[in-house]
């Protein structure tokens, strides 16, 4: 096998993202190297480059001579997460309705389309993409590469705390309290918009039921697949 062939090191992130996100990979499992090397079949060494972004984004832990694992966040890294994403998006909401340009508000409207699309279609890994895609779109237009790492870093988290403390099966953030956000910054209306973003977290994390921990698959070949 060279290196070139199979899924590319981001392929596979994004697959272990999925499986996490849709609640196919439990928090505490061990993503042993040769395992995945085998269920995706690529190289150890790519395996390894996939761990180390994974671990970046606060996904995995890597235990010396232990290996790595999915993180587990605690009920108070989840509020923690939280705090900091209504700080941040409140910023970023801020500048966006100062300076958004008639290009970004017509992707943040096509990407809100999108999001119906998905829904309507019940497409679920979709609808989780886009769902966070959305709040992470919002940092983009701002231009801050900055505001922009952070919000990737923040999102990544959330999806884990959601798959862990999620009450439902729905992972919707919701298409229109996204359309409502995206009017209220195309009217420039700081206020309202910072108002709206403020109520659609307090939405997305009054689902979460941080008292305990859901019991997931173990098993890495059925999350993977
Ligand atoms: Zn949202």
């Amino acid at each position: 096998m060279t290196e070139q062939s199979g899924p590319s090191t981001q392929q596979i992130v994004e697959k272990v993202w999925l499986s996490i996100a849709e609640r196919r990979l439990r928090p505490g499992v061990q993503l042993k190297e040769e395992q995945l090397a085998t269920i995706f079949n690529v190289s150890r060494a790519r395996i390894r480059q996939a761990l180390t972004v994974l671990e970046r984004d606060g996904l995995v832990t890597i235990i010396p001579n232990r290996g790595a694992f999915i993180c587990k966040p605690s009920v108070e890294e989840a509020r923690d997460v939280f705090f900091v994403r209504r700080t941040v998006e409140r910023c970023v909401i801020e500048r966006l309705c100062v300076s958004v340009s008639k290009p970004n508000l017509r992707r943040l409207r096509d990407h809100v389309a999108q999001e119906r699309i998905a829904n309507a279609q019940d497409i679920t890994t979709d609808i989780i993409k886009l769902s966070g895609g959305f709040h992470l779109l919002l940092a983009e237009t701002v231009g801050s590469d900055f505001l922009f790492t952070t919000m990737r870093d923040l999102i990544s988290r959330s999806s884990l705390i959601t798959a862990v403390y999620r009450n439902t099966n729905r992972f919707n953030c919701g298409p229109d309290e996204h359309a409502e956000i995206v009017e209220a910054i195309a009217n420039n209306d700081a206020v309202k918009a910072t108002h709206l973003m403020a109520h659609h977290l307090d939405h997305v994390e009054s689902e979460l039921d941080l008292s305990e921990i859901r019991d997931l698959s173990h098993d890495l070949r059925a999350a993977l697949s």
